[in-house]
């Protein structure tokens, strides 16, 4: 992969120039009590109702088509490691000292007169962002989304849990991502092929289904605009793969309407809980290139439906010509179980996106019971099998491992992530294309082009090989991997279930 900017300087754009640090008064009134009404999303005085008008993030690119080389919010700039946390201001209202450890909180209230005085200056330790986007989801909403989702999942939910499982105490958090816009150009080229003809041959047992299609030279050729593309900037969250706890269950929860974000102040923390940046830019940018890439991926099959058979890239040239970041806080509402399972201890997660009210969760399992009914389910299943006539009803003999695996991750969603490829903002232009004729195939047994490779997403990590394994085509191959091999149980549930199951 090209990456132009890699000699180009980095540009920073200030976007707390003119932010207070401080007092932040109401308008009205005077009082310095601001809190985010979630019915709005926007900042209220607690003592006059008074509203604020929302206060857009000054500097950045908007027209991402001009956006060259590397723009930095200087909320997203590079973390100093001994970096003064402590921030000491005199109070405008008494001259009391107040001090504030950035490390916790960017807001304290002075013992003396009990104004709130905010830090809204940049601190170069990852604490205070450019953007934020406010809650907009009560936490009685929450509460509810939460126990709907619980209560789909309560048969086999372990007992301890269900006991223990109250709502009460759930927690608005801010996590930090970076936001990054992207102005690129894509050229890849390769074959696709259409089906023109399905038939059989032979009969009974021995019936056969056979395909014609056409093959093409394709070539693809565009400018892509993705606005957005949302990245965790916190070590723990990013890690999806950690088997302690079940991030990608916050991960799965985006998309976030992050082109609502605005100005970070200290004012919409208060209430809420915050995790602090601490990764760089460079860092995430390996994730970037090839998340963006993957979006690149899937921009150009809006252009390929008619390959139906799929389109197989032998070359994909992707340049990254600007890119933009901005950092910023991304509301969520989060139930939090920890399981204790002897020393392994996982902690379950269920979150609400505070925008969009999506909820995504893991719920423990009671594994005993749901091996009791898998092993009926299997015995149901073996007797259907003598009763019905199906050219796959040897799949009746794995009902039960299929039961076993469709209830795990009904309850655990350890598949589930956000589907950036899809569902984040781009937009193509100059779109170029060629599509020449090659030859017609004769015969073929596949119903899909082999090497098709036009929906690989490889920025998702290894969790999606869950996805994929649940196609029909790979969830035979499991079947027969497992019936060669000498443990046949595990290996179809390893296969099938890679990380969590056991
Ligand atoms: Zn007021
Ligand atoms: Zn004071």
């Amino acid at each position: 992969m090209q990456n132009d900017n890699s000699n180009n300087e980095r540009v920073i754009v200030q976007t707390d120039a003119d932010s207070l640090n401080g007092q932040n008064k109401c308008p009205k009134c005077g009082a310095t009590d601001i809190s985010t009404n979630p019915a709005s999303g926007k900042l209220r005085c607690n003592y006059c109702r008074f509203e604020f008008d929302l206060e857009k993030i000054t500097g950045m690119f908007t027209n991402l088509k001009e956006l060259s080389g590397e723009v930095v919010g200087s909320g997203a700039s590079d973390i100093i490691a001994d970096t003064n946390e402590v921030v000491t201001f005199k109070c405008d209202s008494c001259g009391a000292e107040v001090v504030i450890d950035t490390a916790s909180a960017s807001q304290a209230r002075c013992h003396w007169c009990r104004n709130y005085l905010s830090v809204n200056k940049q601190i170069p330790n990852g604490s205070i962002p450019d953007a934020v986007l406010p809650f907009a989801v009560s936490k009685d909403e929450a509460k509810t989304q939460i126990e709907k989702f619980v209560n789909k999942r309560k048969f086999f939910a372990h007992p301890k849990f269900k006991a223990e499982f109250t709502t009460e105490n759930i927690m608005g958090v801010y996590f930090p991502y970076m936001l990054v816009d992207i102005n690129a150009h894509a050229n890849f080229t390769g074959e696709g092929e259409r089906q023109v003809k399905m038939y059989f041959k032979g009969s009974g047992n021995n019936r056969q289904t056979y395909y014609d299609a056409d093959s093409y030279y394709i070539e693809r050729e565009f400018d892509l605009i993705i606005n957005g593309l949302s990245v965790e900037s916190n070590s723990n969250r990013l890690n999806n793969n950690d088997n302690t706890k079940t991030n990608n269950v916050i991960n799965a929860i985006m998309p976030f309407d992050v082109e609502n974000a605005v100005k970070y102040n200290a004012n919409y923390l208060k209430g809420y809980t915050s995790e602090r940046r601490d990764i760089n830019v460079d860092q995430l940018k390996d994730i970037v290139n090839v998340e963006s890439k993957d979006i690149a991926r899937f921009a150009a099959n809006e252009s390929l439906q008619e390959y139906d058979r799929g389109v197989c890239w032998n070359r994909e040239d992707f340049t990254l010509k600007g890119e933009q970041w901005t950092s910023a806080y991304l509301p969520v509402w989060l139930y939090s179980y920890q399981q204790v399972n002897g020393n392994k201890k996982i902690l379950h997660y269920v979150a609400v996106n505070a925008r969009t009210k999506e909820t995504m969760g893991s719920v423990p399992i009671h594994i005993p019971k749901l091996i009791g009914v898998s092993i009926i389910v299997e015995i149901c299943g073996i007797i259907s099998m003598a009763f019905i006539d199906w050219d796959y009803n040897f799949l009746f003999l794995f009902a039960g491992i299929i039961f076993f695996i469709f209830m795990f991750i009904k309850y655990r969603n350890n598949n589930a992530r956000h589907s950036y490829e899809t569902e984040t903002k781009k937009e193509i232009s100059n779109l170029r294309k060629v599509d020449k004729y090659i030859a017609t195939k004769k015969g073929l047994t596949n119903s899909n082009m082999r090497s098709a490779n036009n929906e690989r997403v490889n920025g998702a990590n290894a969790d999606n090989k869950i996805l994929d394994s649940f196609s029909t085509e790979n969830l035979s191959k499991n079947i027969v991997n497992s019936i060669t091999s000498n443990n046949p149980l595990e290996t179809f549930i390893n296969n099938t279930i890679n990380k969590g199951g056991k």
